[in-house]
C-alpha cells in the first residue's frame, strides 16, 4: 500500500510526490497521458525541444521558488518579447515605445503619452459596458484595434462587444524602449527542456503512464491511504452540480527543411482573418543553431467535454459552481485536490510549484 496515489504526473503532483519522498513517504503517480510533465512537456524532435501544449517560459520574483527549480535544471538567459504581425505589419509587444514609434513615428514618450491620451479622450467612454469599451478607454483605437481587437475574439470565439470588461482590468503600457513581456525579477528557460524538472522531480518515484484514474477508479483508490487529485475537479464529482467551462487550442506542429522561419520564438496574429493566434517556433527559446526547424500554430477552440481543458473561464457563473465543488472537495476525506485543473485556477509553472509547496507544509506540517 503506497502512503499516496498521485492523480497527474503534471508540476503538481510532480512537486508534491517529490517533496512526499523527501518526508519518508511512497508515492505512485499515475497519469492518463504517455508522457510525465503535464502541460510543461516537451517532445525532442531533431534536436529541438517541442512545447507539445504550447510556449512556456518561466518567470517569477519569488527568490525561492527559483531556487527551488534550480535544483532540477539550469535556465538559460531567453526573454519573451513577443512580435505582432497585423496584415503584415509587425509591432513588438508589450506596448512599449518600440510599438509606439512603430504606430505613430514618435520618439519621445511625451508624444506618444499625447496620442494615447488625445484618442481616450475623443472616444469619451464613461463606464464600460464591454471589453471593446474597456480596452479603447485604457489605451485608444489605435492600440486596440491593430493589436488587441482581433487576437481577443479569435481567443474568446466572439465579439469584443460580447465579452464582459472585467476579462481586461489593466492593459500595461511602457513608455521605455523595453521589449521584456514579463516583469519578473527571474525569467528564462531550461537548457535541455521542461522535461528534466520532471525527471528530477520525479526521480525514483513510481510513476505509470496510460493510466486514467476514472477507468479504474475503485481499485485505484484502494492503493494508496490518501489521495493528490490534479485532474479536472467536476470530473472527479462526476459533473453531479454541473460541468465547469474551458478554452482549449489546437496545435499544428510542422517540421521545416529551413534553418530560421520567422527569427522569434513568438509572433503573434493580431488580425482576425487569419484563424490562429500564435506561431512558435521552438529553438528559438533555446537559441538553436540545428540545420531545420520546428513550428506550432495555435487554433483557439471552444471547449466540450473530452477535449483537453487549456483555460479556465473564471467569470461569475463559473466561480460560484467551482465554489460548490469545492466545498464537496473539502468534505471529501484523505483526498487533496491541487494544480490548475483541481483548483480550477490559471495558474503560472511558477504558482503551480508554490501551491505545490503550501499544499506539502500543510501535510507535512513543516517548512520546506
Ligand atoms: P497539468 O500540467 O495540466 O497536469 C495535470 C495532469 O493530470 C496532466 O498530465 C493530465 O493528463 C493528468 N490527468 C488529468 N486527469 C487525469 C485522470 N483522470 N487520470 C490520470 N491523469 C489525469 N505557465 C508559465 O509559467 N509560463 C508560460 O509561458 C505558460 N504558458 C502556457 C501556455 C499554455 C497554452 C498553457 C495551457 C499553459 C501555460 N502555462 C504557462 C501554465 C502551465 O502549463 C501550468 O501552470 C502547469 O503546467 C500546471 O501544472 P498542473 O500540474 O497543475 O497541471
Amino acid at each position: 500500500m503506497f502512503d499516496y496515489l498521485i492523480v497527474g504526473a503534471g508540476l503538481f503532483g510532480a512537486v508534491f510526490a517529490h517533496e512526499a519522498k523527501k518526508n519518508g513517504k511512497s508515492c505512485l503517480v499515475i497519469d492518463k497521458r504517455n508522457h510525465s510533465g503535464g502541460n510543461i512537456y516537451c517532445r525532442q524532435t531533431d534536436n529541438i525541444n517541442v512545447h507539445e501544449y504550447g510556449a512556456h517560459i518561466f518567470h517569477t520574483s519569488d527568490k525561492t521558488i527559483w531556487e527551488y527549480i534550480q535544483q532540477f535544471v539550469q535556465f538559460n538567459h531567453y526573454i519573451n518579447s513577443p512580435i505582432a504581425n497585423y496584415k503584415g505589419e509587425l509591432y513588438n509587444l508589450p506596448f512599449n515605445m518600440n510599438t509606439f514609434y512603430q504606430l505613430w513615428k514618435v520618439q519621445t514618450p511625451k508624444e506618444a503619452q499625447q496620442i494615447i491620451a488625445s484618442q481616450i479622450a475623443d472616444l469619451n467612454i464613461q463606464e464600460p459596458q464591454n471589453l471593446e469599451d474597456q480596452a479603447l478607454k485604457l489605451v485608444g483605437k489605435d492600440i486596440y484595434e491593430k493589436l488587441i481587437k482581433g487576437y481577443t475574439e479569435k481567443q474568446w470565439g466572439v465579439s469584443c462587444t460580447q465579452l464582459p470588461p472585467f476579462i481586461i482590468r489593466r492593459l500595461p503600457v511602457r513608455f521605455t524602449f523595453d521589449n521584456n513581456y514579463f516583469n519578473d525579477t527571474y525569467q528564462g528557460v531550461p537548457v535541455g527542456g521542461y522535461n528534466k524538472i520532471i525527471e528530477g522531480l520525479l526521480d525514483g518515484i513510481e510513476t505509470r503512464l496510460n493510466i486514467d484514474f476514472f477507468t479504474d477508479r475503485n481499485q485505484l483508490t484502494k492503493l494508496a491511504h490518501k489521495i493528490v487529485y490534479t485532474g479536472c475537479i467536476d470530473e472527479y464529482f462526476e459533473y453531479q452540480l454541473g460541468e465547469l467551462e474551458y478554452r482549449s487550442l489546437k496545435f499544428e506542429h510542422e517540421q521545416l527543411d529551413m534553418q530560421n522561419f520567422q527569427g522569434n520564438a513568438v509572433f503573434n496574429y493580431t488580425d482576425r482573418e487569419i484563424p490562429y493566434t500564435r506561431i512558435i517556433e521552438h529553438k528559438h527559446f533555446e537559441f538553436g543553431t540545428q540545420k531545420t526547424t520546428i513550428i506550432t500554430k495555435e487554433y483557439p477552440v471552444q471547449w466540450q467535454r473530452g477535449m483537453e481543458c487549456y483555460y479556465p473561464i473564471n467569470n461569475e457563473k463559473n466561480t460560484q459552481l467551482y465554489n460548490r465543488y469545492k466545498d464537496l472537495a473539502n468534505a471529501e476525506n484523505n483526498v487533496i485536490f491541487g494544480g490548475r485543473l483541481g483548483e480550477y485556477k490559471y495558474y503560472d509553472m511558477h504558482q503551480v510549484i508554490g501551491a505545490a509547496l503550501k499544499s506539502v507544509q500543510k501535510e507535512f506540517n513543516h517548512e520546506i
